[in-house]
């Protein structure tokens, strides 16, 4: 079987302005984290040389904040191109928050591939996660996303204390947009974390993972943070549930699976790598 693997650039970190419970980004809270406004496109660069050779056929240029204004437009652009130029077989996917149709268009000209702008959960859950933008803001980005023809990449979180009603309309309003990949992560609490609901269990991951399959079909699920915290060592079982992409390396603030032991681990499960999206 042949999986698609995505690495992630957190390119601009933390002290967002956003509320967000589940987020170490967000400037409400006081998590030690890595905080800068702008990562430098040569090194930007350098990870996308990096993630190329641990055969990530994506690469997803993240942005904390609520959304694009004009000069984080152009930064965005500016490491799309760079990274293009560098690595032109990389799929760009650009990740930055709220964004209108003609922003939109403009990450498209400049090589973006994808648009990844996840609901998180479902509509009526989630002014309990965030009380400082609405959901139906992020609905609508990403149908701007879709009107601009860039790949939508979109998904959110499990395990914030939802109730099965407010997972399963989650993924009533995913099928509605359907996208092309779509990334499940589980939430990991930590102390300077407002929430704090009972951990998922591996086999109730699992089970998310094998609905969000069979409710939205032709979609790519992609499993993203919290996978190995939550899985352990039935991490890989993951593919079986319907899953066909992974998030390899570190996520936007926490450290992920060494890439050479997820890739070693695949290989010898029979996994092979995607070089082109389909
Ligand atoms: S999820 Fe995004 S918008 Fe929300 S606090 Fe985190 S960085 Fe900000």
């Amino acid at each position: 079987m042949q999986i698609m693997l995505c690495a992630i650039s957190n390119i601009q970190s933390g002290n967002c302005s956003e509320d967000c419970k589940f987020c170490n980004q967000s400037g409400f809270v006081n998590t030690k984290i890595q905080k800068y406004p702008r990562k430098d496109i040569e090194e930007i660069v350098l990870e996308a040389r990096v993630a190329k050779k641990n055969h990530a056929l994506g690469f997803c240029l993240v942005t904390a904040g609520l959304g694009l204004d004009d000069d984080k437009l152009e930064y965005v652009c500016e490491a799309t191109r760079a990274v293009k130029k560098a690595e032109p077989n990389l799929m760009i996917i650009a990740c930055n928050g709220l964004a209108s149709y003609e922003q939109l268009c403009e990450l498209k000209k400049a090589g973006c591939f994808s648009y990844n702008h996840n609901l998180e959960s479902s509509r009526e859950f989630y002014p309990q996660i965030c009380s400082t933008h609405s959901w139906d803001s992020r609905f609508e980005t990403n149908l701007n996303a879709k009107r601009a023809e860039l790949m939508l990449c979109c998904g959110g979180i499990y395990g914030l204390g939802e109730s099965e009603a407010d997972r399963k309309s989650f993924r009533a309003s995913l099928k509605e947009l359907k996208p092309f990949t779509s990334p499940i992560n589980f939430f990991i609490a930590n102390e300077h974390l407002p929430l704090n609901p009972p951990p998922l269990s591996a086999d109730e991951a699992l089970n998310i993972i094998s609905d969000s399959k069979k409710e939205l079909g032709d979609t790519h699920i992609m499993i993203a943070g919290g996978r190995e915290r939550v899985l352990k060592e039935r991490q890989y079982e993951v593919f079986e549930r319907g899953a066909s992409a992974v998030v390899i390396g570190d996520y936007l603030t926490t450290k992920g699976e060494e890439p050479s032991t997820d890739i070693e681990n695949l290989k010898k499960r029979g996994f092979s790598f995607a070089t082109e999206c389909h």
